[in-house]
């Protein structure tokens, strides 16, 4: 099979070398459950010990503010279920309209169960109307929950504004940084958030590991009960070797934000403006500055984005799609859908997210594959 051209990378990374052989020993000879008393559960415990100093050094946090999870959806569930336990006569939750669905699912459950829940806005561009989030917080605002970076438009909310609103009424402020960790710097001593979920798989590290990040002093309830790991916060025996991956991923993370990452946002420009200037129903969906450095989202008039990605894929170059078939018929993205893009639109949109192992060759071939084949496809449904 030709290697293909992988600009899903918001979906998933691949997993880095470096990461994967720092692994391998922990599924084989290492095999041990770190809770035990003996040497070959100690060798577990220890490894366990430097990931989570690695995650609390990345991070800037402490380490006993690290709890391992399973990822994003797990972090995200945690986080919000937890806070609301704490005080069960808070009835109101806070959050936007372009959330990952692991926090608006959620919400929507919540509301099925007594609770009130404001979905802000966004405009055009992507961005909350910050008068919006403080006229929406009341006496029974239990929690704040909003993602830092967008998935499908990299679109970055400013938390530190956000901070500024909601850390005064003392209510806690949970961060899906599951985007923007490993893309731009998340630092723990600059932005007070309460709660911060983040995810291995999104930045070169294996998928079903992640943490949740609590602050000192912030209440959660534990939402998975067992046999009392992570001091008891996260129940069940840990995936040492996914947890071991993570911190080898975050000292790659740590250097491709020194080195790489400017590198990554001159080639999604690059991209970006290629497609722009040669397709002319072609619009970019999002603000161009307050934006993850890896992501372009675009949209085209009178395609389908469905059907360009099958040709993309049949030439082996990988992306992907706002839109999402559940019943057959092709709905398209929430996210678009808040930032009030046409549904004509928004069908034919497309997302490359990019990596630190993007190359120029294979942007330009994007660039020489993707106008003949928008161009077909207009052609095709105008005739329709
Ligand atoms: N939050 C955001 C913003 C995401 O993009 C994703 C994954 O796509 C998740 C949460 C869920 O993460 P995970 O796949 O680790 O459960």
């Amino acid at each position: 099979m030709v290697t293909p051209i992988y600009l899903d990378n918001n979906a998933t990374t691949a997993i880095a070398p470096e990461v994967f052989e720092t692994m391998l020993p922990y599924l084989t000879d290492f095999y041990g459950n770190p809770s035990s008393m003996h040497r070959v559960g100690a060798k577990a415990a220890t490894a366990m010990k430097a990931a989570r100093e690695k995650a609390a050094a990345f991070l800037h946090g402490r380490e006993s503010e690290i709890v391992f999870t399973s990822g994003g959806t797990e972090g995200n569930n945690a986080a919000i279920r937890g806070v609301l336990e704490i005080d069960s006569d808070k009835r109101h939750i806070v959050t936007s309209q372009t959330e990952h669905s692991s926090v608006l699912e959620l919400c929507k459950y919540l509301e099925k169960n007594g609770y009130r829940v404001t979905y802000l806005g966004v405009d055009d561009g992507g961005q909350l109307d910050l008068t919006e989030l403080a006229d929406s917080l009341t006496e029974d605002t239990a929690l704040v929950t909003l993602m830092v970076a967008n998935n499908e438009t990299g679109v970055l909310f400013p938390i530190d504004d956000i901070i500024q609103i909601v850390k005064p009424r003392g209510i806690p402020l949970h961060v899906d940084a599951v985007q923007a960790v490993g893309k731009i710097p998340v630092d723990l001593r600059m932005t007070e958030v309460d709660l911060l979920t983040l995810s291995a798989h999104k930045f070169h590290g294996p998928k079903g590991v992640g943490l949740l990040y609590t602050r000192r002093g912030t209440r959660v309830r534990p939402f998975i009960l067992g046999g009392g790991q992570e001091k008891g916060r996260r129940s069940g025996t840990e995936n040492v070797a996914g947890i071991v991956g993570l911190g080898r991923a975050f000292d790659l993370a740590e250097d491709y934000l020194n080195h790489g990452v400017e590198m990554t946002r001159r080639l999604r420009n690059r991209l970006e403006a290629g497609i722009l200037s040669r397709i002319p129903s072609a619009r970019r969906e999002g603000v161009a500055e307050l934006r993850l450095p890896n992501t372009s989202c675009l949209s085209f008039e009178n395609v389908e984005g469905e059907a360009i990605l099958l040709l993309l894929d049949e030439i082996g170059i990988c992306a992907s799609t706002g839109s999402a078939c559940t019943t057959g018929a092709l709905e398209p993205s929430h996210v678009l859908k808040a930032m009030g893009v046409p549904p004509e639109r928004a069908q034919g949109s497309i997302r490359f997210s990019l990596s630190r192992y993007t190359t120029i060759a294979e942007i330009e071939r994007v660039l020489e594959e993707l106008p003949p084949i928008i161009f077909r496809l207009g052609r095709l449904s105008a005739t329709g």
